[in-house]
């Protein structure tokens, strides 16, 4: 079956997100824009994630728990993980290789942490937008040791990307998806990068505004809605 996804959106927890973006309005706006699945993939942290799958569960929309983690190559890459278990575990270790340093909430925004209720719960102190001391192969290894996925975010742009940051996708990483900007043109990307003919491409929102939230336009075929068959197919199954 085709399902529309988008799987690179940030809550309010992100520090350039809006403050509107709470668990139910995400989910609120993903079902009006016709979406299937969606993942929430916040800057190095999986905070928001279990009040939004529950905000999902309500509302029929499938909500996968994820990360935007930036590796110490600053390159950023999406972590798709099968449940909030694996989710905790991943935010913990990336917790751990945090290289410190405060947010700026004067120039950056606020970091907010949210119930299902959409009540604020607290905030997040530390700068969560920053290179954490973990390398893009351990990134790879650890998340599919989780039975999650990894796909490179934004592989289009200048910057934080794996191509603008190292010049290439490593043959030796496990990776077969590779994301693009919403803005990018996808045939023109494929007809200037033959060398990544091999990877399948999504693309996404990167949404840290409610109506920049995909509508139905990007697409994977499944055997059936589900986490297990969405990261099956993003893990090269
Ligand atoms: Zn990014
Ligand atoms: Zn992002």
């Amino acid at each position: 079956m085709k399902c529309y996804v988008d799987l690179h959106l940030h809550t309010a927890l992100s520090p350039c997100a809006d403050d509107d973006m709470t668990p139910n309005n995400i989910v609120n706006m993903s079902v009006l824009k016709g979406l299937d699945i969606i993942a929430v993939t916040d800057h190095n942290t999986t905070g928001n994630c279990e009040a939004t799958v529950k905000c999902g569960e309500r509302s029929g929309l499938l909500v996968v728990p994820g990360m935007e983690l930036e590796t110490q190559e600053e390159v950023h890459v999406l972590c798709l993980l099968p449940d909030m278990e694996h989710a905790r575990l991943l935010a913990a270790y990336v917790n751990n290789a945090h290289p410190g340093g405060e947010n700026r909430e004067d120039l950056l925004g606020r970091q907010l942490l949210f119930d299902e209720q959409d009540r604020i719960t607290g905030q997040e102190r530390r700068l969560l937008l920053t290179a954490v001391q973990i390398s893009l192969q351990e990134t790879v290894r650890l998340v599919r040791a989780m039975g999650g996925a990894v796909v490179p975010a934004h592989v289009d742009r200048t910057a934080n990307s794996i191509l603008a940051n190292l010049g290439f996708v490593p043959p030796d990483l496990e990776i077969y998806w590779l994301e693009l900007s919403a803005s990018c043109q996808v045939d023109k990307f494929r007809a200037e990068h033959p060398e990544l003919n091999a990877y399948s491409l999504l693309q996404s929102s990167d949404a840290h505004r409610l109506p920049d939230i995909l509508e139905r336009t990007s697409c994977i075929e499944l055997v059936e809605k589900s986490i297990p068959c969405l990261l099956a197919a993003l893990r090269g199954g």
